[in-house]
Order: structure tokens, then C-alpha cells, then sequence
């Protein structure tokens, strides 16, 4: 049953002694499934292939930039020719008007975005623009809910920091968390507590509209809403983070989703369509605060760049194109999650699955899980066997019980019948 992966496990043991665990994003690591990560090769469609050739159906997708699966051949076409013209300039670029004019086309409450590298510099950025306008410090962020790894926001930051049972980072200051108030995910009084023991002090609220950092956490009906009439009620912005519902959900991501209008959001992974890309954006009054117009410094070498600027446009132009492939995605998604969830009634497993739209979970608990401590309360062994099931069916999920399952426009009904076919074959063993 088990695959052979001696090239990945020789990599391995050359990466560890150059690379800090051999992996340059800790959620890369199999560490918490108790095994050694398998190095890929090369990957198209909805298919990775690693380094001893074993494909495996890609349920990552690069934590969501790949929507369109990998490889995609208008993408691909694209990026070969703007290679043509160089790689960077540092200068101002046709490419950059057209992606923000694309953006604030597509986004209604997107007025001026600026570019930026990832995901965690479109967070810091934003917060440091939310408290350069309403010239406050504090900030509330929720439990569990992941924002990049910004000094500030790795206080209960789900995920990563999750698994390794270390909330909060070493080597960051008390003073750079002294001004993060952490919330409770679907708990409005608790938002509403941290604006009352610290009245006239908040700059902003951000939250992950679906919290996809804990395992995929929906929203409650009336949370967002009520989050936006919060923060009206004492001058303080709202910031959805859509650096993974962005352009997913639908092509207005979660805001246009919940019909929830924040004043600034911000971007990642879709939007550069593969390549390193964030960007931030929102109110005109707001934005006009960024250098070189206003005074709130924020500055990249290669924000915008060109290459990454023409992968990012060429991805959201096929999506704003082809609606269909929403409804693929999401259809897909849900005959998922029905299959998961008749797997788990069949065996009486105490699992969830929870998800929205090509984003799904399966949590390992009987309890429903709604915010950061029922998530804690998954069973990471049960999730580890499982996982090392799957991989070995050739099924490439995210090696943590607190991470989304991302599906793509290039999976088929057959991926997902196999797939389903595989889990139940799990389960039947544990029996
Ligand atoms: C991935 C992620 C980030 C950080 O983005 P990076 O590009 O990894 O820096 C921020 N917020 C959310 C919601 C994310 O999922």
C-alpha cells in the first residue's frame, strides 16, 4: 500500500541540514502527521507529481492561488510572453493600472488597491493604514483566525502556530502584541467587550470573513453584519482578510458573498495567480493616506512586478469570463462534502464537515465546531492515520487537521468519486 518516496526522503535529509526543518513554510512540513514531506517535481491540471513520479490529486492547490489547476495553458502562454519584455523594472507599469482597474471593476467596495508581495504584507499594511486614518492603535483580531505572520497578528493565529501547540511566537516583543485584542470567531459580545473596555482606542477589526485557518469555520449568520455595525458605531474600519475567499467564493469574494462591505480588505494567493502577489485596498479615503499621497509609508522593490502582474490579470480575467467555473467549483465541493458526510454517518464517525463553496473541511471531533476551541478539540492522531491513508491513495492533502481542502476548476466528479472511495476505505479499516 505505502508509495515509493526515496528521492523525497534523500531531499529531505539534504534540506534539514540547510534549511530550519527543511521547508520554507512551516505548513509544508509533515511534522504534525508524524512523517517527512514528499518534495514535488511538477504539477498540471489538478494532478502533483514528486520526485519519484508518484502523482497524487492535488487538494492544496498551493493553499489556493491554483484555481484554475496547474499549468493553465492561458496563464502559462501569458507569462512566457511577458517574459520576453524582462523580468522587473522598479518602475510604473501599464500592467499595474490594468490590475487595479480590474480589481476595483470586479470588487464593489475595492476603490484603490496597492500591490504588494504576499498576503502578510497586504495585512500589515492595511493595519498600519487603519491606524494612520483613524489615528488609533489597538486592533481586535479573532481566535484561530490566521493573518501572516506579521509581528503584531501572531497572537492565537490558527494554523501553523496551531499544530506546533506554540500560539504566540518567540522573538516577538510584548510590545508589538500590546495592542492586538483577540476575540472570540462568532462571538459578537466579545467584539463588543473589547471595544467597551477600550473605548476610543480600536483602529479596526479584521477578521477572516470565512475563518479558513482553523480548518475551514463559517461565519454565523448576522456575525459579519454585525461586526460592520460595531466598528460604525465607534470609528473604527472594518478589514475583511479575502487572502483566501477572495475570488474564490464568487468573483466579489466573501464581501459580495455576505453582502457585507468592509473599508479596506486584502489579497493574496488567488490574485497572482501562482506567483508571489498581495495587495491591499479599499475607501478612496482611506487609500489616499499611502505614500507618495499621504503619509502613512508603504513600499515594495518588486510590488507589482510585471511577470507576477500578467499571471494575476490573465487568472482573473478567466474567472470574471467564465462564471461556470464558480459553479463547477462549488458544485464539486458539495457532492464532497455529501459524500464525506455519508461516509461519517455510515461508520458513525465522530467527524464534521464543514466547508462553503470549493473550501471544505473534516474535523475530527464530535463536537460542532464554530470557533477556535471547538477546533482544538480535533483529534490530530485520528486526522495524522487518515492523512497517511490518503497519501498513500495519492491524495495530496493539506498535512494538518487545520487547513482547508482547496478544489480547482481542472477536478472532475471521477477525482472526487475516488477520493471519496479512498476515505471510506480508511474508515472501514479503523472499524
Ligand atoms: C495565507 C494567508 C495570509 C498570508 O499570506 P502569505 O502570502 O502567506 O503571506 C494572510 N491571511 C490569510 C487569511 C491567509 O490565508
Amino acid at each position: 500500500m505505502s508509495i515509493k518516496t526515496e528521492k523525497s526522503r534523500q531531499l529531505f535529509q539534504r534540506a534539514v541540514q540547510v534549511i530550519p526543518g527543511g521547508v520554507n513554510s512551516p505548513v509544508r512540513a509533515f511534522a504534525s502527521v508524524g512523517r517527512e514531506p514528499v518534495f514535488i517535481k511538477s504539477a498540471r491540471d489538478q494532478y502533483l507529481y514528486d520526485e519519484d513520479n508518484n502523482p497524487y490529486i492535488d487538494y492544496i492547490g498551493s493553499w489556493g492561488p491554483m484555481i484554475l489547476g496547474h499549468n493553465e495553458e492561458r496563464v502559462t502562454e501569458a507569462v512566457k510572453k511577458q517574459m520576453e519584455h524582462g523580468f522587473s523594472y522598479g518602475a510604473a507599469t501599464r500592467l499595474e493600472v490594468q490590475m487595479a482597474e480590474l480589481m476595483v471593476e470586479l470588487v464593489p467596495s475595492l476603490e484603490m488597491v496597492r500591490m504588494v508581495n504576499s498576503g502578510t504584507e497586504a495585512v500589515m499594511s492595511a493595519i498600519r493604514v487603519a491606524r494612520g486614518f483613524t489615528g488609533k492603535n489597538k486592533i481586535i483580531k479573532f481566535e484561530g483566525c490566521y493573518h501572516g505572520h506579521g509581528d503584531a497578528l501572531l497572537v492565537k493565529a490558527g494554523s501553523g502556530a496551531m499544530t506546533t501547540g506554540v500560539p504566540d511566537s518567540s522573538g516577538v516583543p510584548f510590545g508589538c502584541v500590546a495592542d492586538t485584542l483577540t476575540a472570540k470567531y462568532n462571538d459578537l459580545s466579545s467584539a463588543e467587550a473589547c471595544f467597551e473596555n477600550h473605548k476610543g482606542e480600536i483602529a479596526c477589526v479584521l477578521v477572516e470573513p470565512v475563518a479558513a485557518n482553523m480548518g475551514v469555520v463559517l461565519p454565523k449568520e448576522g456575525f459579519l453584519q454585525g461586526l460592520r455595525k460595531l466598528c460604525d458605531k465607534n470609528n473604527a474600519l472594518l478589514i475583511f482578510d479575502e487572502v483566501i475567499t477572495g475570488f474564490r467564493l464568487q468573483i466579489d469574494g466573501a464581501s459580495g458573498y455576505f453582502g457585507v462591505k468592509p473599508d479596506l480588505s486584502t489579497y493574496g494567493k488567488i490574485i497572482g495567480g501562482g506567483m508571489p502577489v498581495g495587495a491591499y485596498g479599499g475607501r478612496k479615503d482611506v487609500m489616499s493616506l499611502v505614500a507618495p499621497v499621504g503619509n502613512v509609508y508603504q513600499a515594495g522593490t518588486l510590488s507589482g512586478n510585471p511577470v507576477a502582474m500578467r499571471a494575476g490579470i490573465t487568472q482573473l480575467e478567466i474567472l470574471k469570463k467564465e462564471p461556470q467555473i464558480y459553479e463547477k467549483i462549488n458544485a464539486l465541493g458539495q457532492s464532497f462534502r455529501q459524500g464525506v458526510q455519508k461516509i461519517l454517518e455510515k461508520y458513525s464517525l465522530s467527524c464534521q464537515v464543514t466547508g462553503i463553496g470549493s473550501l471544505s473541511c473534516i474535523f475530527f471531533t464530535k463536537k460542532e465546531v464554530t470557533d477556535y476551541e471547538s477546533a482544538k478539540t480535533a483529534n490530530t492522531n485520528e486526522f495524522a492515520a487518515y492523512f497517511s491513508h490518503m497519501l498513500a491513495k495519492g491524495n495530496y492533502f493539506a498535512p494538518s487537521q487545520f487547513e482547508a481542502i482547496f478544489l480547482s476548476a481542472a477536478h472532475t466528479m471521477e477525482n472526487i468519486q475516488k477520493t471519496l472511495g479512498d476515505m471510506q476505505e480508511h474508515f472501514e479499516n479503523c472499524m
